[in-house]
Order: structure tokens, then C-alpha cells, then sequence
């Protein structure tokens, strides 16, 4: 008798529909292992680092970097949830906040979200001047009378679209604290992000830095193998196929949230089909999958406006054109206009852009004009066709496509 617990495999087994999964939860992305490979140096320094917080100390602010599925969320809130379990059994009390800043883009959004993490609700979601807020969780937190320790992932996100007052804040709000302390973990994965934070802030935040490094095949082919050995029945995946979604994960640049991804589409792939093995053809079907899906679901998201820019950019790289800041606003001015929507200015164009590159849309490079100062040139680094094709499900944009596609130039 197989260990079942996922909704889908419990319909399989009641229709008695042999499924190659015995638990296909521990592919997706917020199940935390109990073990992470490869990343015990990591997890040691983050470890010692949270330590002194045991001891009654403040830990150090600690400021996490590495590229997109290096392990950094994992082994935040895998060395956060040991502490806490610690503490308790300790009778101590510590309170953390997790806050993905990718889905709260505002400072508003972020401290009313700390608020609620910590317990302090009847906040509103909007409405309040952002340092009542503050106050508001200030005093809520001297109240609690302990360590309180805030995680602050893909913080690039907040920075880049709210700029870092609030992370100066947060920085500085033991000094208006007596009876309780906070400490602060920052993480990113975009490594340009320093870049654009205030050099106090940043110093105050990486009063600790951990860096982490992409994997390698051979590592990215442990964590897979552990985890299929969760999810599937054994010897339903083969080695060969375990090895290739390692290999074409690492060749992206060593994610292993890609990895996972691969191996949970292929077995997706095979158990629809019937197959009650995982092979590598299902690998190489599912990278195609996994490539259209991410593209597909990050463009969908995007909000109105950044869509017309990206149309803006695909029309300019279908016409091929050199896309500049300068371009990409004549033509987004011109589709706006097509579609009676106001534009947005200059500014918030830039944002846009550095958004949609964040987002691996596009990448820009500045070139330098000599005496006529720098330009950003830019570059779409999704097939256009499949960006055409996405948003032209959209009915808001019926009439734009034609004009995208069609390579007039305005
Ligand atoms: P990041 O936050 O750096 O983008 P994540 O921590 O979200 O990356 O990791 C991506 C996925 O890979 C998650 O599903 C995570 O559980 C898994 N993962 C990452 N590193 C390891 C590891 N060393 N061992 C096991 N699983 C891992
Ligand atoms: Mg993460």
C-alpha cells in the first residue's frame, strides 16, 4: 500500500487507476524538503549566524544573493523553521515574517503584510499614511516584547518599485526599540540589485552576506534524485532521464526550480499517457512545456501598461529595428493612442523596462554615443511569435497584433 496524499493520486487510487506518483506535492514549489544537498555550508552559516538569537542576542542583518532556484528561499525558511521549533522547545518565543516583496511591490503592501505575518491585523489595506503604518507596527512589535525576524525575499522587487525607504526604516527601528529587537534578511536574485540601494542601507543590511552559486549537473542530479524518490513509485524514473533534466537545468544556469519543474512535467506527461515509466523523450517534451508555460504565465501577469510596452518592443524587434528607450516610447505613445489609453511617462517607462528585464523578458545593454551621452539598447530575449501569440488571446489588444505584426513603421 502506497503512502497517498495528494488530492489527484486519491482519485487515481479510488478509480483504481495505477499512478506512477506516490506523492506528487514534493514537486511543486513551496513544499521545503527536510534535507538540502549541497547547500550545508549554507545553511551552517545562516545557522550561526540566527544562533545568538537562542543566547537572547540580536542576529545579524543577513543579506542572501544567488541566481533564481539556487536554494536561498529554502534555506531561509528551512534554518527559520528549525530555529522557531528550537526556541519553543527552549520556551522561548521568537516571531518571523516572511514577505515575498514580488507579490507586494508597494511599502504600503509590505508593512501591512509584516504587520499581518507578526499577528497584528485590523490594519486596512489601504487608505493610511505608510509611517502611521509604520508606527503602528513599531509599536506592535515593542508590545511583543521578543526577537522578531523578518524575511524579505525578492526584495529587488520592492526597491526597484518603491525605492528603499521602508527598508531604511527597517533598518533603523532598533534604535526607537527597548524591549524587543529585530533583525532583518534580505534577499534577491538579481545580483545588479545593490546597485540601487542607498549605501547605508545596503551596509546595514549585509552586515552578514551569503552567496549562492548556481549548481552543477551533478548536483542538480542529487536533488532531483532525492526528490523523485519522494514523489514517484521506485524505479518508475529512469537514471537517463533524472541525468538530462539535471543537465539541461544546469546548461540554463544551474536552477534547480527549473529541474524540479522538468521532472514534474515529464511526470505529468508519462502518467497521462499511461506510461508507467519516466523517460527521457518526456523530459525533452516537458522542457519545451516548461519554457512556453513560464513565458505564458509571466506575460498574462504583467498589468496593462507593461503589456503595451512589450508590444511596443515586439513590434520594434519584428521590424528590425535598433530599440532604444527613445523607440520603444514613440511606438508604445502610438498603440496607446490606437486604444484611447493615457501613457505613462518617461519614468515609469524605465521602470517598466527594468521590470520586464528583471523578468528575463528582455535585456538592455547601454551603449555609449560619444558626445551625445548613453542609450540603452534593448533586446527581446523571448521568441516573438510566442509573445504575438500570448498576447493575441488578449481581446484588448484585437487591434493592436495587425499593427505589431504588420511592420509599419511609425
Ligand atoms: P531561490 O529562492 O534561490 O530562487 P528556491 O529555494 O526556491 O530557490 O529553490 C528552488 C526549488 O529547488 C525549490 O523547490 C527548492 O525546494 C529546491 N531546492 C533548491 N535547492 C535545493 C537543495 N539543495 N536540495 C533540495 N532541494 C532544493
Ligand atoms: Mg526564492
Amino acid at each position: 500500500m502506497w503512502v497517498v496524499s495528494n488530492v489527484d493520486d486519491i482519485f487515481d487510487e479510488l478509480l483504481g487507476r495505477e499512478s506512477i506518483f506516490i506523492n506528487r506535492e514534493v514537486l511543486t514549489h513551496d513544499y521545503i524538503p527536510d534535507e538540502l544537498p549541497h547547500r550545508e555550508e549554507e545553511v551552517s552559516k545562516l545557522a550561526y549566524i540566527l544562533a545568538s538569537a537562542l543566547k537572547g542576542g540580536r542576529p545579524s542583518n543577513v543579506f542572501m544573493y544567488g541566481k533564481t532556484g539556487t536554494g536561498k528561499t529554502a534555506v531561509a525558511k528551512y534554518v527559520l523553521k528549525k530555529l522557531k521549533e528550537k526556541a519553543s522547545s527552549l520556551g522561548m518565543n521568537i516571531s518571523y515574517a516572511y514577505i515575498n516583496c514580488k507579490y507586494r511591490k508597494s511599502n504600503y503592501r509590505v508593512l501591512v503584510k509584516i504587520c499581518e505575518e507578526l499577528g497584528c491585523t485590523g490594519i486596512p489595506h489601504t487608505g493610511l499614511p505608510t509611517d502611521v503604518v509604520f508606527d503602528k507596527l513599531l509599536t506592535y512589535i515593542e508590545r511583543l516584547n521578543r526577537l522578531v525576524i523578518v524575511v524579505l525575499d525578492e526584495l529587488d522587487w520592492l526597491i526597484k518599485n518603491a525605492g528603499d525607504d521602508v527598508l531604511y526604516q527597517l533598518t533603523r527601528i532598533n534604535n526607537d526599540l527597548k524591549n524587543s529587537k529585530v533583525s532583518i534578511i534580505g534577499i534577491t536574485n538579481d545580483l545588479k540589485f545593490r546597485e540601487y540601494l542607498d549605501s547605508r542601507v545596503l551596509s546595514s543590511l549585509s552586515e552578514e552576506t551569503l552567496v549562492f552559486k548556481p549548481y552543477d549537473s551533478t548536483q542538480l542530479y542529487n536533488i532531483l534524485k532525492m526528490r523523485a524518490n519522494l514523489a514517484f513509485k521506485p524505479g518508475v524514473v529512469s537514471d537517463e532521464a533524472i541525468k538530462l533534466a539535471a543537465a539541461l537545468a544546469a546548461q540554463e544556469h544551474g536552477d534547480a526550480r527549473r529541474a524540479i519543474d522538468l521532472l514534474r512535467v515529464a511526470g505529468e506527461l508519462a502518467d497521462r499517457k499511461g506510461s508507467l515509466k519516466v523517460t527521457s523523450e518526456h523530459v525533452l517534451i516537458a522542457q519545451k512545456q516548461v519554457d512556453r508555460d513560464i513565458i505564458e504565465s509571466v506575460i498574462r501577469k504583467l498589468p496593462q501598461q507593461e503589456q503595451i510596452v512589450l508590444l511596443a518592443i515586439i513590434k520594434l524587434s519584428m521590424g528590425g529595428e535598433m530599440i532604444t528607450t527613445g523607440n520603444v516610447k514613440k511606438v508604445y505613445e502610438k498603440l496607446c493612442s490606437i486604444i484611447g489609453l493615457r501613457p505613462v511617462t518617461l519614468r515609469r517607462i524605465n521602470d517598466i523596462l527594468a521590470d520586464l528585464e528583471t523578468l528575463g523578458i528582455i535585456s538592455a545593454t547601454i551603449k555609449s554615443l560619444g558626445r551625445y551621452g548613453r542609450t540603452k539598447i534593448i533586446r527581446l530575449e523571448i521568441p516573438e511569435d510566442l509573445a504575438v501569440s500570448i498576447l493575441s488571446e488578449d481581446i484588448k489588444y484585437q487591434e493592436l497584433i495587425p499593427i505589431v505584426i504588420g511592420g509599419k513603421k511609425f
